[in-house]
């Protein structure tokens, strides 16, 4: 079962404060707090799903997509198209070292990772 008691919950809800760079129906994006490479920003799911699996399994082909598409543009935003690339990752879970149980994807760049 889903936990409201997380931190990207209370983000969601405006109760702690974030370093927002968008914004739109199904995701909010913020930069990492503890950042692991030069630019880091998670792209979190207003949906309410623990992890990349409840997410693929739950949500609608058109929030799915939609999410996804956000991703991609908050990339673009906060990189730049077509300059030097990034990664996106999720962790899913115990073995992947999920901190934090409300779906969301990291998008790492601006430097050669
Ligand atoms: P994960 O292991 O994929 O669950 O990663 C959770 C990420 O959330 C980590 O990279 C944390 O640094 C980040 N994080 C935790 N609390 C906050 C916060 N209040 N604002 C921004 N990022 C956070």
């Amino acid at each position: 079962m889903y936990d409201k008691n997380n931190v990207f919950y209370k983000i969601l809800q405006s109760e702690i404060p974030a370093k927002k760079v968008f914004e739109n129906d199904v995701a909010i994006a913020f930069y990492d707090i503890n950042p692991m490479c030069k630019i880091h920003v998670l792209v979190v799911s207003k949906g309410l799903y623990r992890n990349f699996e409840e997410f693929v399994r739950l949500s609608s082909a058109e929030e799915t997509k939609k999410f996804f598409e956000t991703v991609s543009q908050v990339a673009e935003e906060v990189l730049g198209l077509g300059k030097s690339g990034y990664r996106i990752l999720t962790n899913t879970g115990h073995d992947a070292g999920q901190e934090v149980e409300h779906f969301h994807v990291h998008i790492l760049g601006g430097e050669r990772l």
